[in-house]
């Protein structure tokens, strides 16, 4: 398959899980995660009408992203890996959507950088839904206090919620985990579900999907 099959493939298999799910397909937004792929590979699906894309980090970002925005402006990107706060100001910069706020120190430096620069960036909080210690994330018992610090004290403007499930296990709970979450903290979105459990996912109401081989082909 070319990669606009594999495009239109996936958002299929979107509308199948949300017709399952009783949800509107327009209510699931797909972020196709382009990261290590270069603009040629990228233009097809820009050229298909895919406007919405993932990538993990800064640097490659800034590679690629400016001369493919040449082409469609109304392209929306996210950020969704781990940031340093000495790269805030350059991912505040390129990014609309940063869903990896994990940390005091991360929301402090991206919401000093949103005032210098007058950019209006939406956030995700990245929860670590199963507490492991190799990965990025706020734990579940952490979550309330640091949206309220995030939203009130920083004034960000928090959209949602964002989880990666541990590799090895069921993701349902966590996706079930993540949603309560968000709704006990009145956040609606949900960035849950990759390539391998997007139609999961949109069973537990993920708002967005984030998918990159099954669009892209393997890394
Ligand atoms: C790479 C990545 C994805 C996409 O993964 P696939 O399995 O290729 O769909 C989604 N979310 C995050 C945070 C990623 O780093």
């Amino acid at each position: 398959m070319t990669v606009e099959e594999r495009l239109q493939d996936v958002r299929s298999k979107i509308a199948k899980a949300a017709a399952e799910a009783g949800r509107e397909p327009d209510s699931i937004s797909l972020v196709a995660v382009s990261k290590t792929f270069d603009a040629e590979h990228i233009r097809p699906t820009i050229d298909a009408g895919q406007r919405v894309f993932g990538e993990n980090r800064v640097q490659e970002a800034q590679g690629k992203w400016p001369g493919l925005r040449a082409q469609a402006p109304d392209i929306e990107l996210h950020l969704i890996g781990p940031l340093q706060s000495n790269k805030a100001a350059e991912a505040v910069a390129l990014f609309d959507v940063i869903e990896t706020v994990d940390r005091e120190k991360i929301a402090r430096a991206l919401a000093e950088e949103v005032r210098r620069q007058g950019r209006e960036i939406r956030f995700y909080i990245q929860v670590n839904t199963g507490l492991e210690p190799q990965k990025a994330g706020i734990a579940p018992d952490d979550v309330a206090s640091f949206v309220a610090l995030c939203r009130d004290e920083l004034s960000m403007r928090i959209e949602g919620m964002m989880c990666i499930p541990p590799a090895d296990e069921n993701p349902g709970p966590h996706f079930a985990l993540l949603a309560k979450l968000a709704d006990e903290n009145s956040l609606s979105k949900l960035s849950m579900g990759m390539s391998g459990d997007f139609e999961t996912a949109i069973g537990f109401g993920a708002t967005s999907v984030r998918v990159g081989s099954a669009i892209f082909g393997v890394r």
